[in-house]
């Protein structure tokens, strides 16, 4: 099967072909940088992150670029409030973000370009729009005029009076028609503020990202990605004003992600609701959030709470859990296995490796059907459960275990690995991440086994026991296994 994505310009799913064999171009829009990150900001990097992962994974040669908006009427407000200057909080927040998304496994961004360093070019693209009779200066602004492009509305499905009434149309005694937005803003007083052929002013938001990713990716480029609350006016205004300016095609597919949900309400700053990822990663390993993230469809909401974080710290126990046992069987870190990162051949000897091949198939079919990560994540899970079940039957940890078996299974781990690996998940220990905390607790906990096993040799029984159950009233489970006693919560 071929991969098939979702395109929100046709509302249909359709074979994935890109302007240039082998090379993909997206383009993902970036936030505006003027608060420290929270966990909304991070789903559509970690989603899209995943599209690069498994695009590269078939082959080819991705470039992923996400902007960063680094002049914007929040940015000056909030820079006024905290008495410091735009540039340094847009500095100070961009920081962030980038750290965040470094926690999160968010590996694959090639280049973050800032709206402020390509003023050029989007003066430029305002002169060619004005030039075509597309935009018009007034005031010292400078506006896109919506009355000349016929196809105003194409990527949300709405007629112009229709998206009036849905969007708040700044209104403006400068602007020709309501609908009308800015590409340049003349500058107030104690703004930022840059020359242009029109006066000192600042660019809108829309212009930013039509200038930068038509600079990095070309006119036409393969992916433009972004929130579900972007494709109106954001993206429906990208698209407008850069097909009227290159009378080409700008972005082939655009896809657009669902919003995190808390309860019933979507998490906004507008909301109030919102959880900062610095806050939310002092309570939950990064993977967890980056497995909530994945676990659904990209283009569904995710239910986010604290309990279904829980739910989902529980359910990674069991992939721990897993590569501790796949240590045992071969002495090695699950984390050092390598495994391909394009797609290759896998043999398929024997009947348990053909399952697992049949299951690698029903993982890449998932992801060939529009990114269905929710689904590939319910395949890890099929494996996980066949990979037990093998070892439970084989005894692989046992001394006496079959060569042969083992050589299966170690085969078939490898392959989890390298599907496992297409979500940028489990790549580095989960409690290496940790802080010092979690490293005296792992001493004290060594500590208790080790006298444990003392009383035990000294046959003081009763004493062993009550290590034990004293740790289960701490919620602390021992698990005696072939090469000695582990630990979990
Ligand atoms: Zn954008």
């Amino acid at each position: 099967m071929a991969l098939r994505v979702y395109n929100t310009l046709t509302k249909e799913k359709a074979e994935f072909t890109p302007v240039e064999k082998g090379k993909v171009g997206m383009y993902v829009c970036g936030p505006t940088v003027y608060k420290p990150s929270h966990i909304g900001h991070m789903v559509g990097p970690v989603i899209f992150d995943a599209v690069k992962r498994y695009l590269t994974y078939l082959g080819y040669q991705v470039t992923f670029v996400v902007n960063i908006t680094d002049v914007d009427d929040k940015l000056i407000v909030r820079a006024k409030e905290l008495g410091t200057t735009v540039k340094e909080l847009a500095e100070k927040m961009t920081a962030d973000y980038c750290d965040c998304l470094k926690r999160l496994n968010v590996a694959g961004i090639d280049l973050m370009p800032r709206a402020t360093e390509h003023i050029g070019e989007m003066i430029e693209m305002m002169r060619g729009l004005i030039d075509n009779g597309h935009a018009y200066p007034s005031g010292g602004d400078v506006y896109f005029d919506v009355s000349k492009d016929a196809d105003y509305g194409k990527l949300c499905h709405r007629d112009p009076e229709q998206m009036e009434a849905g969007a708040r149309v700044e209104i403006s005694d400068r602007k020709r028609n309501p609908g009308d937005f800015a590409l340049w803003k003349g500058a107030k007083p104690g703004e930022p503020s840059w020359d242009s052929p029109w006066g000192p002013g600042r660019p809108g938001w829309h212009i930013e990202c039509s200038a930068m990713s038509m600079k990095y990716l070309g006119k036409t480029f393969d992916i433009h990605g972004g929130g579900l609350d972007l494709q109106f006016p954001h993206h429906e205004n990208e698209l407008a004003q850069s097909e009227s300016y290159t009378n080409q095609i700008f972005a082939r597919y655009w896809m657009h992600n669902g919003l995190l949900k808390m309860g019933n309400a979507k998490m906004a700053g507008s909301v109030g609701n919102v959880v900062n990822v610095a806050d939310l990663l002092k309570k939950y390993h990064p993977e967890t959030v980056r497995f909530l993230l994945l676990s659904t469809h990209y283009r569904s909401p995710i239910e986010y709470s604290d309990d279904r974080l829980a739910e989902v710290r529980r359910s990674l126990d069991g992939f721990y859990r897993f590569f501790e046992r796949y240590q045992r069987v071969n002495g090695a870190s699950f984390h050092q296995i390598e495994a391909p990162v394009r797609q290759g051949e896998v043999p398929a000897d024997g009947d348990f490796l053909k399952e697992i091949g049949g299951l690698r198939k029903r993982f890449l079919e998932c992801m060939d059907d529009d990114f269905n990560t929710g689904g590939a994540v319910g395949v890890l899970y099929e494996m996980l459960n066949k990979l037990n079940r093998f070892a439970d039957d084989k005894k692989v940890e046992d001394a006496s275990a079959k060569p042969q078996a083992k050589a299966e299974f170690t085969e078939g781990v490898r392959i989890f690995k390298e599907m496992s690996q297409i979500l940028g998940l489990f790549q580095e220990p989960a409690v290496a991440a940790k802080g010092g905390d979690d490293q005296l607790v792992g001493g004290l906990m060594q500590l208790l086994i080790d006298l444990r096993a003392e009383a035990r040799k000294a046959k003081n029984f009763a004493l062993g026991d009550q290590i034990r159950k004293r740790l289960t009233e701490q919620g602390v489970t021992l698990e005696d296994r072939p090469g000695g006693t582990g630990w979990r919560l």
